[in-house]
């Protein structure tokens, strides 16, 4: 779902020459700060990022209170005291020659209150007499215990001179960390980091931070940074509330810029469905109620003179790409042009046959334009775009390549739209003066998500699948039972079934999910010779296609294939799916998987192999939720439920803006508030040039919504 203007494509990672001035010390690098060399730097850059702002963003997870200042003689056992103390006594461990069975170093300090014994393991005496002089008295933080009777503190976080008292005895913020980098040097490079917050402006709404009782942002991340309680640091205190409101505030106003700019003027398109009644007789099937509507609802925006921004979402097999036709259809009956675009070299050509087919007798011209197109063709296509010879084009990436020109694009679909960023989108849309947008995804996203990704974009749903389609039956099952599958996999074989097996998802990388596709692939091509086929992510298009052609036509029954095969193939009569590890998959990719079958008029089975050793409760909850429905939504909202926003979509690719403060599952009401607040924003004051506008581009380039600035004036 890269649609969107937080996804990296809009981010840009070089120095912005608009940058605000104001907003230069947070984006110096992290070597500016005292104490930071190269090496920290590294580090620093392995955890956050080496730039201030990265740091002061870098916020703590949990805190260590040294407030408490207990007499010596009733401190608890396991508490963290703080407490300044006379050094009186060294207790150096006998010699030994291993130094690792050496006993350890004791220094007894004591005060009014009563005394403490300091335990050093492993230690040099010359350091234990620089950092504790005997007779001088010296701060100390950290953990006590009570050893019959005798109060101890091995390893004390904090030995210190009597003047940093202030310093130490104080609530301490912890912060994750990497290797490489100690955990002090940290604070006190995110405190040199802190002194460099800039007050910026203030971007929200008064009456909606007075109404939360926020403070200003750089309070509110000064404050976080020294928090008082572990109630600071909860995702919904106001602290954290307010960071997270201005993230999602960014990125809302991001959206708005971007869709700003594509939401201009558009033209009608009312078509006299002349080519539409012809597709209608010429299909073998009719509409659903649930395509009739969502093609209703295209044809209103199309009907309509601002410009089409539509996502058409349904569930894999649901027949988006006919709808998507009848819109094309409608430009077409226009006297203008319709691309659709698709992700994968193989489903362009599938689509291309399909619409070639379905419109032989429409008396319109419709070509694939791919990077596999001849230099000749492609150069006959170019032409006969830019003359309008050809109304519809059905292509790849190849579509939106600088010399793609057209007579009159009046439309763009976007098939499995998450493929693509947003910036090929708009590369596509851009080679027409009004271009409508129609984007298709297979991925049910619920709302919430729907809303950080494009805004509020309108949104067709296909529900159900088309009629006379069978229910796939799903099993779960033990990888023990393997041998009992294998078995099954053969009659089946015998039989013609086309069967897909999915192999294990190895998430630590992409070279070890290889393997096992390869080892199976040599498994069961020692069983049942050339009737096997292999796809594979690293796999050129070239290799990847005769091999998915050959399980089409079926020469090859059995595909065994990593997650490749979840983009929209469709080979109908594929009625057995196996999928091994299925624990390892994302619910939604699962229900992607799994929609390879139950295409046809056959029953279908889907086999979930998870490996007992392995799966808990949850995971095999999980499992049983596929096996319970085949409702995408309702399988989507599950996954949202048990594993939160960020994994839903199951992939690297999902596009989520990658929040750091905003938590979907917990912020979902300021994402409202954040959405509503910026269109309002955008209603009074398009060009972000008032005085709140002005504060909105500080926080858009705080956010490093960069590339978005070039949608408003420089000003
Ligand atoms: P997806 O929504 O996954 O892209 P497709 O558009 O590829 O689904 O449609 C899947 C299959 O269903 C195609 O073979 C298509 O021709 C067929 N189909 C689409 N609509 C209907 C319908 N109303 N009745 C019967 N089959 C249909
Ligand atoms: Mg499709």
């Amino acid at each position: 779902m890269s649609d969107t203007a937080t996804s990296p494509a809009l981010k840009n990672p070089h120095k912005a020459a608009l940058r605000p001035d104001i907003l230069f010390p947070l984006f110096a690098s992290v070597q500016s700060l005292p104490g930071v060399g190269e090496k920290t730097r590294d580090a620093l850059e392995r955890l956050v990022g080496s730039r201030v702002k990265d740091l002061v963003f870098h916020l703590p997870t949990s805190l260590i209170d040294r407030r408490a200042m207990p007499p010596l003689a009733l401190a608890q056992s396991g508490s963290t005291i703080t407490a300044k103390v006379r050094v009186e006594e060294y207790h150096a461990p006998p010699p030994s020659k291993q130094r690792n069975q050496q006993r350890p170093f004791r220094v007894l300090c004591s005060n009014d209150t009563g005394s403490i014994t300091l335990i050093f393991f492993k230690t040099f005496p010359d350091y234990i007499e620089k950092l504790l002089p005997l007779g001088q008295e010296r701060i100390i933080s950290g953990k006590v215990e009570r050893n019959y009777g005798v109060l101890q503190m091995a390893h004390p976080d904090h030995i210190a001179p009597v003047s940093q008292w202030e310093a130490i005895c104080t609530v301490e913020p912890v912060y994750p960390l990497t290797y490489g980098l100690v955990h002090k040097h940290l604070v006190k490079t995110i405190r040199a980091a802190l002194s460099h917050l800039p007050a910026l402006p203030e971007w929200g709404d008064p009456h909606f931070i007075k109404k939360n009782q926020w403070k200003s942002w750089r309070t509110s991340l000064e404050a976080l940074h020294q928090p008082q309680s572990a109630k600071d640091l909860d995702l919904n205190s106001p602290l954290l509330s307010r960071l997270a409101y201005d993230e999602l505030f960014a990125s809302q106003l991001a959206l708005q810029l971007t869709r700003k700019r594509v939401r201009v003027q558009g033209e009608v398109i009312h078509g006299d469905k002349t080519l539409q009644d012809k597709l209608r007789t010429a299909l073998r099937f009719t509409l659903t109620q649930a395509q009739e509507t969502a093609l209703a609802e295209i044809q209103a925006d199309q009907a309509s003179p601002s410009r089409m921004m539509r996502l058409l979402q349904g569930d894999v097999g649901s027949g988006k790409t006919v709808v998507a036709l009848f819109a094309m259809l409608n430009v077409v009956e226009c006297g203008k042009q319709a691309a659709l675009m698709v992700p994968t070299e193989i489903l362009a050509r599938q689509h291309a046959q399909w619409i070639k087919k379905v419109t032989t007798h429409l008396g319109i011209t419709t070509a694939l334009l791919t990077g596999r197109t001849s230099t000749k063709e492609r150069k006959e296509i170019l032409e006969a775009l830019q003359t309008g010879d050809i109304q519809m084009v059905i292509g790849t990436h190849a579509l939106f390549q600088e010399q793609v020109a057209f007579q009159d694009l009046g439309l763009a679909v976007i098939d499995e739209q998450h493929r693509f960023g947003v910036e090929q989108r708009l590369a596509l849309t851009n080679k027409g003066k009004q271009v409508d947008t129609l984007l298709m995804t297979a991925t049910p996203i619920p709302r919430t998500l729907t809303m950080t990704l494009y805004g509020d974009m309108d949104v067709s749903r296909l529900s159900g699948k088309p009629a006379g389609r069978l229910p796939i039956d799903t099993r779960v099952l033990s990888l023990a039972k393997m041998d009992e599958v294998v078995a099954g996999i053969a009659r089946a074989i015998t039989k013609g079934t086309k069967i897909y097996w999915i192999c294990p998802l190895v998430e630590e990388s992409e070279t070890s999910d290889l393997a096992a596709a390869q080892e199976r692939y040599e498994n069961f091509s020692a069983h049942f010779s050339e009737k096997v086929g292999l796809v594979h992510g690293k796999m050129a298009a070239e290799e990847r296609d005769p091999v998915m052609l050959a399980f089409r036509d079926g020469q090859v029954q059995l595909l065994v294939a990593t997650t490749v095969v979840e983009v929209g193939v469709d080979v109908p009569d594929a009625t057995l799916i196996v999928i091994e590890h299925a624990e390892r998959f994302g619910l939604s990719q699962l229900h992607q998987l799994r929609g390879r079958v139950g295409r046809g008029s056959e029953q279908s089975t889907c086999l979930l192999l998870y490996d007992p050793k392995t799966t808990g409760q949850v995971g095999r909850s999980r499992l049983a939720i596929m096996r319970d429905t085949e409702d995408g939504f309702r399988i989507a909202e599950e996954d949202l439920r048990l594993r939160g926003s960020g994994e839903i979509l199951g992939t690297k690719q999902s596009g989520l803006p990658n929040f750091k403060f905003a938590n979907l599952d917990v912020h979902s009401g300021l994402l409202e508030a954040a959405r509503d607040d910026a269109k309002l924003l955008f209603s009074h004051d398009p060009e972000l040039t008032s005085e709140r506008g002005q504060a909105a581009r500080i926080l858009l380039y705080l956010f490093e919504y960069d590339q978005c600035m070039k949608y408003v004036r420089t000003g």
